[in-house]
């Protein structure tokens, strides 16, 4: 029987499937890695497996298989740390992948951008299971319903790899840029990492939004590795998203250009992101953002 197991590392992920087993018109499962079980997706069961951290993904690849048996669809959100593992599960299962699902045709017909969203490409998968990565946002978020079973299980990780630390200059405490309802992204002009917190750090958190960034920004060493949006970073698609400094390359219009609304702050009225933005500012950030702070009162 066709069935979809979500893969969940946390809430955030859980909440973000329930969209996509509507999309495939069939009942669906989470597998909560960590943290309190989400009850109230529509899942019928959640099965929790209590780890205190995600394991380093060689090792949560292998103890996923058997998990996977009795499913037909097998699922995780469009982020980093998914596509570190779902690709090895595939290996593991000999089964097909389709990464970065944006809609779907039919159990088996799946669409997917490509070229950094240039072109929409429409996959057939011939095979069972199927694993897919899917764009949460392009679904949207399912009203809350139901109570699911909630049930434990165990998963055997033995990993060849251990983390030992993990490192971010970011700050903790804010969404993350893939489910945020605003992000407020910077690029290179933001000069340093200080400058970045407090500039764009202070608007994300006066709007209760998340931080993004250009990759300019993130390679430079101004921004968080994690902020990153774009082509080879994370997609995202909140209700604003404010570009503070932001070109408009391609790369980073492939991440974020399906926002529904967008606000960019440029010095040049000829910069390209302005070709996507819906309201335009053009003016120095360093002036702009205080501005808009003041009249938010925050
Ligand atoms: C294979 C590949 C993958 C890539 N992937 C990504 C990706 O995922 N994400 C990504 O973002 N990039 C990506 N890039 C890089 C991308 O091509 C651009 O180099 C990058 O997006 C530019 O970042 P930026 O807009 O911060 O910097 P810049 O191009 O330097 O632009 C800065 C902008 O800020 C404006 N500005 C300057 N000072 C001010 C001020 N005081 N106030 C307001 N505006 C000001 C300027 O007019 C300019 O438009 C990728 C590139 C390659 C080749």
């Amino acid at each position: 029987m066709a069935r979809l197991l979500l893969i969940a590392f946390d809430p955030a992920d859980a909440r973000g499937g329930a969209r996509l087993a509507e999309a495939l018109g069939i009942p669906f499962d989470i597998l909560q890695l960590t943290g309190d079980p989400v009850t109230d997706a529509g899942a019928e069961r959640v099965c929790l497996a209590g780890l205190a951290e995600a394991p380093p993904a060689d090792g949560l690849a292998k103890a996923l298989v058997p998990v996977c048996a009795e499913y037909s669809h097998v699922a995780m959100v469009s982020s980093m740390r998914c596509k570190d593992v779902l690709p090895r599960l595939a290996v593991h299962l000999d089964a097909p992948m389709v990464t970065d699902v944006i809609a779907v045709e039919s159990p088996t017909v799946y669409k997917r951008p490509v070229v950094a969203g240039a072109a929409i490409e429409v996959v057939e998968t011939l095979g069972e299971p199927v694993l897919l990565t899917f764009r949460p946002a392009a679904f949207g978020t399912a009203a809350t319903s139901g109570a699911s079973l909630v049930e434990a299980v165990s998963l055997n990780v033995e990993s060849l790899a251990r983390r030992v630390s993990v490192a971010s200059h970011g700050k903790g405490g804010r969404p993350d840029p893939t489910q945020a309802k605003v992000v407020v992204s910077g690029g290179r002009p933001l000069k340093d990492a200080a400058t970045f917190e407090s500039v764009i750090g202070g608007l994300a958190d006066a709007l209760g939004g998340a931080v993004g960034a250009t990759r300019a920004a993130v390679d430079s060493g101004i921004a968080p590795n994690e902020a990153q949006v774009g082509q080879t970073g994370k997609n995202v698609a909140p209700n604003l998203y404010v570009a503070a400094g932001v070109s408009g390359s391609t790369q980073h219009l492939a991440g974020m250009k399906d926002s529904k609304l967008i606000v960019a702050i440029n010095t040049d009225p000829d910069a390209p992101i302005f070709e996507v933005a819906d309201l335009g500012l053009v003016e120095d950030l360093f002036t702009a953002i205080p501005k808009i702070r003041q009249a938010l009162g925050k």
